[in-house]
């Protein structure tokens, strides 16, 4: 090290030292005995002035921290985590003294010359002691949240020299009020800032866990978000069952459902009409066909996962409810790898069988439902991996809601003599068990009453 350099600085933080343990003994011996009540406060807010002037000399090792590029020289990646290991505070203190440092502390241009700082009435304030770090946090953050494109510079600069003003007389959290207000009354320019913020700050994350689910975080501007609600809000609905017993008895059957779960099934619901829809680019109308590989004892045992070319984990449950969509293929696996079983076109329902099941069914076939033929999948009455046929005689349309749910409410489904979709409730909804058909169904096809 070059101690002629580093002297001058070392000298005079060695005579300060040296003055303040004169203070501290002077202190020690009884210094503050003389003062009367006011001088005692006097002398203590001189001291907290003292304090209050520490940051100066702080933001300027901040700065030439960071022109020597410290963060890399040492690894840290960010000079408040070398800061924390160095000085042992956290990594927010650390942090806030960063901020402040950048917001108060003198500047120098690129061609060397100094530049006041971006904050200069704080910035004196704080050179004088009159305000403390956490007031120059307090004011700082509050100006940043306007200090942008469409507010009048002028207009920040006089706010600044107001809440510094208010900083001499006023605690952090009575000052906070006031920049606060300073804040909300102030009005953009009229070029629209909010959105453009808005637009910077957006972003969708998704990112696949190891037992196959996924997690995300969003943050959508107002129009994208407004969108979003537009078309899951109503999906979102709480679906309510309802039915007729052979006695007469309505059957009503509350959606179990909590409402970030309808959320999320009504994503999922948007998801599936838009790639029905055949309007995205990659589909090119046509449907997108995924193959899904599964190992054959996970199909026999309905345990497992089977994997999609693009590696997507599906529970081999999920891959059989797939499976009845046109759009997944499934192949099955021996031990060794070998394609045991591709799914067949055969297995899936024609054009015509669709159509001849939006006749027949006219939309979800469970009870009380009057979900929309177009908005519902095929449910195969005996699942394909048990060999169940695909013909009209297996086929019934249910909503996705219904489709999940069905089963695990107690639910089962047959074609009856007619040749209608029927359904028998659970126990505990009706005792005897008396099967259901979807009234608008046994209109279309003539019934009144309700299935024997
Ligand atoms: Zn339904």
């Amino acid at each position: 090290m070059d101690m002629e350099e580093a002297g001058p600085a070392d000298a005079a933080l060695a005579a300060a030292r040296s003055a303040f343990a004169r203070l501290v003994s002077v202190v020690d011996g009884g210094g503050l005995d003389h003062l009367d009540d006011a001088g005692l406060l006097g002398f203590w807010q001189q001291l907290e002035e003292l304090r209050n002037q520490l940051p100066v000399v702080e933001h300027r090792l901040i700065r030439d921290a960071q022109a020597r590029d410290l963060a890399s020289v040492y690894c840290t990646g960010r000079l408040s985590r070398l800061m924390t290991s160095m000085l042992r505070i956290s990594g927010g203190e650390a942090a806030r003294r960063v901020r402040a440092a950048d917001q108060l502390g003198d500047r120098t241009s690129m061609l060397g010359e100094p530049v006041p700082p971006v904050r200069p009435a704080l910035a004196a304030a704080q050179r004088a002691g009159e305000v403390n770090p956490e007031q120059v946090d307090i004011i700082c953050r509050g100006l940043a949240r306007v200090d942008r494109v469409g507010y009048d510079p002028a207009t920040i600069a006089a706010g600044e020299a107001s809440l510094t003003g208010h900083a001499r007389a006023f605690g952090p959290a009575d000052l906070q009020t006031c920049v606060n207000r300073f804040v909300d009354t102030l009005e953009p320019d009229g070029s629209r800032p909010e959105e453009e913020l808005q637009a910077d700050r957006r972003m969708v994350e998704l990112r696949q866990l190891r037992d196959g689910s996924w997690r995300g975080e969003l943050r959508l501007t107002g129009a994208a978000g407004a969108k979003l609600q537009a078309v899951l809000g109503p999906l979102a609905k709480p679906r309510i069952s309802t039915g007729v017993t052979a006695a007469g008895r309505p059957v009503e059957e509350l959606d179990p459902r909590t409402y970030p779960q309808r959320m999320h099934d009504a994503l999922e619901d948007a998801c599936d009409r838009l790639l029905r829809s055949g309007s995205l680019p990659d589909s090119g109308g046509t449907p997108a066909t995924v193959i899904v590989t599964l190992k054959v004892n996970d199909l026999i045992n309905r345990t497992g996962c089977g994997t999609t070319s693009d590696g997507t984990r599906l529970s081999t449950a999920a891959v059989l409810r797939l499976a009845e969509q046109a759009e997944v293929i499934p192949a099955v696996l021996n031990d060794a790898g070998a394609v045991l079983a591709l799914g067949r076109a055969k297995r899936i329902a024609t054009k015509e069988q669709t159509l001849a099941l939006y006749a027949r069914d006219g939309g979800c076939s469970f009870p009380g439902c009057g979900q929309r033929p177009e908005w519902c999948e095929r449910h195969h009455i005996i699942a394909w991996a048990d060999d169940g046929p695909t013909d009209l005689t297996n086929l019934t349309l249910v909503c996705r809601y219904h489709h999940h749910q069905f089963w695990s409410r107690g639910w089962t489904c047959r074609i009856n003599d007619d040749g209608l979709p029927e359904w028998t409730p659970p126990r505990h909804v009706d005792r005897h068990q008396r099967p259901l058909i979807n009234q608008r169904i046994l209109t279309a096809h003539g019934g009144y009453g309700t299935a024997a």
